[in-house]
């Protein structure tokens, strides 16, 4: 008995556990690679239990995760922290979630282990795009009626109020899930689609519907990118929303180097 009980024991001990902050793409990819590498047992990182937490935003999300919902703030992600023995933390959130990166940042220095932002570049202003570059949706709303009458919404659900009082324009809004009941939205047509998008689908959508204008935040990724192209092809001006600012903090931009953190960092 005692022969099988020490490797069992001394693997557990070895044993470190990462927590990914969902909700990307990118989050999906490191936690699949980061789990087959473990699997392996071939590398620098082969004791790591990976453990993806999502928000609970998508009724039906991409990514599998081991827990869905908020965490109760700071207090409660350095609680969760503790509990769970999490030795690592990467916060691979999307970049317009601002606040649970604060969270994030506060809770794992509190607790005192290492955190990493995967963040994807922004899209950069190229050659032929008539981009409007603002701070907020609020900012983008008030600008709206001095650009064009029929828009392609194309921020998500969460912040369609904001645009509910221009009622003389008209909303193509582009969304995964519907608004929320309660939710006050502007006049026009809600479409529910998720990405990615192609290009001629996005030119086909602006023709369609004679889009005078798109609104976006500036995400980045290839996903999404298509209806900026075909902005560009059309000669349509994009409101484009420029991102939170996010904690002070060690950034890679791809799930390779966030694999390499991790083999440092462990
Ligand atoms: P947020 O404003 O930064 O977060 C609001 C609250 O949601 C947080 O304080 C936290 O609740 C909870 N939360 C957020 N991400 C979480 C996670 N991965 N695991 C557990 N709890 C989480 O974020 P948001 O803009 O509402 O976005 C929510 C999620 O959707 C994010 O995980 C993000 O990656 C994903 N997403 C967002 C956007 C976007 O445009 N904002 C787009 C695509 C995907 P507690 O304070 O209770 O812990």
């Amino acid at each position: 008995m005692g022969l099988y009980t020490a490797p069992l024991l001394n693997s557990y001990q070895n044993m470190k556990r990462l927590l990914i902050l969902g909700g990307t793409g990118g989050a999906e990819k490191l936690a699949t690679q980061l789990r087959a590498i473990a699997r392996s047992k071939t590398t620098s990182i082969p004791e790591l239990e990976v453990i993806v937490s999502l928000a609970g935003r998508t009724r039906a999300p991409l990514q599998s995760s081991d827990r869905v919902g908020g965490f109760g703030g700071v207090a409660g992600l350095q609680d969760y922290l503790q509990t769970m023995n999490i030795d690592l933390l990467i916060d691979a959130t999307h970049p317009f979630a601002a606040q649970i990166s604060h969270h994030a940042a506060v809770a794992a220095a509190e607790v005192g282990i290492p955190r990493l932002m995967l963040v994807r570049p922004p899209w950069e202003k190229v050659e032929g795009d008539r981009w409007i570059e603002v701070d907020s949706n609020a900012y983008a709303a008030q600008i709206l009626p001095t650009v064009a009458q029929r828009i392609f919404l194309t921020i998500g659900r969460q912040e369609l109020a904001v645009y509910s009082y221009l009622p003389a324009l008209w909303f193509l809004m582009r969304m995964i899930d519907p608004p929320l009941s309660n939710t006050p939205i502007p006049p026009g047509e809600i479409l529910l689609d998720r990405g990615p998008f192609d290009l001629s689908q996005e030119r086909s959508l602006l023709r369609q519907y004679q889009i005078g204008a798109i609104v976006s935040k500036n995400s980045g990724g290839e996903a999404t990118y298509s209806k900026i192209l075909a902005a560009r092809e059309l000669g349509l001006p994009v409101v484009m929303v420029q991102r939170p600012p996010v904690p002070d903090s060690e950034k890679v931009s791809s799930v390779a180097e966030a694999i390499d953190w991790c083999a440092m960092a462990l």
